[in-house]
């Protein structure tokens, strides 16, 4: 090991190759704090080319390796597991924009780039980057690209994958492949570039990535609807699409619960209804036209929902401040529930249409199983993506929970199965989901998925532990 730290030291110069505990303690535990691994050094390289010299020498000398991003992955994906005989890649420091063309709408960037600063740029130019989550200020564009990451634009952009155009990646072997393309049409042989984007770092580093630029919109405009039913939220859905199209921007669902665990624990957010209300749906639209016509396209959509029964109230925001309000509500369920305590999380995907049925059908599953368990139940349902958390029956501790994980876990996993949908929807696999992918997935899918790993990382270097 000594021999590898001094080619690493000669790469990237002695600061840079951090072993001291304290030094590396903060690559080495993940973002909810369940897990702090070891490693045997974190390598921050400043260059695609000492990228590549400091995977030659993990290649040579068969030390495998973590690349991490900012770390707020939640899938124990980012961090090396307890043995201490891998180095974390950190690849914060190549954090350069290397071009924008407003002409291609395209902008090429380091991936370390963190995902604000891109927005930004793009904002600077007059352009929408329009991947947003909650982690926005601290993630960067690899470690989005490499969980193909979601959030609450997919509904009108797609997800992190569909608005790549071109990646660079450092290869298993330490060669640097340079597919930094900005072609929306490019037909020409097997797609490298979607194999690295959600591979969680286990095929490849991704060192850089071609990205799409969208017009800004003139105007967006949100509202929280109170609905009596998921199956109502289902039905709101399809009518604020055939009345908005594309102007339909974000759909979150949330649970009455949802919004009383936020209301407790930070009671200075707004409380927009008098009286609870059993689920509620976060709209909002953006117009590329005019405030107005954003406005009335809200009006209308939520007067013919209000004529068929499928609301009961709704509020709309006026101002700036009264849209990020509302949003705050959304954005603080996570932290309301890592303040009251852990809870088993499940990050799932659903056709859209069937999402009320598993609601109806997987909570009285739990409940017959573990009685009084709480739902927190929320998500981006305008993508069939719910985050189906089980939190302890009053009385009982989060840690003393716990131990039902893997229970709770088949419960639900095997209902989202059942429903024809996907256990994990956008946090990815890492080393949390990997037995239940094994579970779950085909033998034919692990078998490709499988033979491509050994195909582009034949020494097993790339992220041990992680996927598969
Ligand atoms: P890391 O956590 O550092 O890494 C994630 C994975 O990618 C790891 O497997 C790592 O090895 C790999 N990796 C990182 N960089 C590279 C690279 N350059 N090349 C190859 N592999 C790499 N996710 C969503 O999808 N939607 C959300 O709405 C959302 N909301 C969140 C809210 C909060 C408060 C938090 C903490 C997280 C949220 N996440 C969400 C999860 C997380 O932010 C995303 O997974 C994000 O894409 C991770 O980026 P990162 O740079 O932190 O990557």
């Amino acid at each position: 090991m000594s021999d590898f730290l001094a080619q690493c030291r000669a790469v990237v110069g002695e600061a840079y190759v951090l072993d001291a505990p304290a030094d590396m303690a903060p690559f080495l535990t993940d973002w909810r704090g369940r897990f702090t691994g070891k490693a045997a050094a974190v390598l921050r390289p400043g260059s695609v080319e000492q990228v590549a010299a400091l995977v030659r020498a993990c290649a040579e000398h068969r030390v495998a390796l973590v690349p991490q991003g900012g770390n707020t992955g939640l899938v124990l994906g980012s961090v090396p597991d307890a043995s201490g005989a891998a180095v974390v890649l950190s690849l914060a420091r190549l954090n350069t924009i290397r071009q924008i063309d407003t002409v291609n709408r395209t902008m090429t960037v380091d991936a370390g780039c963190v995902l604000q600063q891109v927005q930004d740029a793009a904002a600077a130019e007059g352009c929408l980057f329009p991947l947003s989550l909650a982690a926005e200020g601290s993630c960067t564009i690899g470690g989005n690209l490499s969980t193909n990451a979601g959030g609450t634009a997919v509904l009108r952009y797609g997800n992190t994958r569909e608005l790549c155009l071109g990646l660079e990646v450092v290869t298993p072997q330490g060669e640097i492949w340079s597919g930094l393309r900005g072609l929306r049409k490019d037909n020409t042989g097997y797609d490298l570039r979607d194999l690295f984007i959600g591979a969680e770092g286990t095929l490849g580093i991704i060192t850089g990535a071609v990205l799409k630029l969208y017009p800004q919109p003139k105007a967006s405009i949100t509202a929280l609807a109170a609905v009596p039913s998921p199956a109502a939220a289902q039905q709101l859905l399809v009518l604020m699409q055939d009345h908005c199209g594309a102007s339909l921007t974000g759909f979150e669902l949330m649970s009455r619960f949802c919004l009383e665990l936020v209301a407790r624990e930070f009671p200075q957010l707004p409380k927009p209804f008098a009286t609870p209300h059993p689920q509620y749906v976060l709209l909002e639209l953006s117009s590329s036209e005019s405030e107005q016509h954003a406005v009335g396209l809200l009006e209308r959509s939520i007067g013919a929902a209000l004529d068929r029964d499928v609301i009961a109230d709704a509020v709309v925001a006026t101002s700036v401040a009264q849209s990020a309000g509302l949003w705050q509500l959304r954005e603080h369920i996570p932290l309301a529930q890592a303040k009251a305590g852990k809870n088993i999380k499940h990050d799932i995907s659903l056709p859209v249409s069937r999402i009320a049925d598993f609601i109806a059908a997987t909570g009285p599953q739990l409940e017959a199983a573990f009685p009084g368990c709480q739902l927190v139940c929320f998500g981006h349902l305008g993508d069939g993506n719910l985050h189906y958390n089980v939190a302890p029956p009053e009385g009982i501790s989060n840690e003393d929970f716990l131990v039902n994980q893997d229970k709770v876990n088949r419960v639900v996993h095997d209902s989202v199965v059942a429903f024809g949908g996907s256990i994990s929807a956008e946090h990815g696999i890492g080393a949390l989901k990997r037995d239940e992918l094994a579970h779950y997935k085909s033998a034919v899918e692990l078998n490709m998925m499988r033979a491509i790993k050994a195909a582009l990382d034949p020494l097993g270097i790339m992220n041990p532990g992680k996927i598969l």
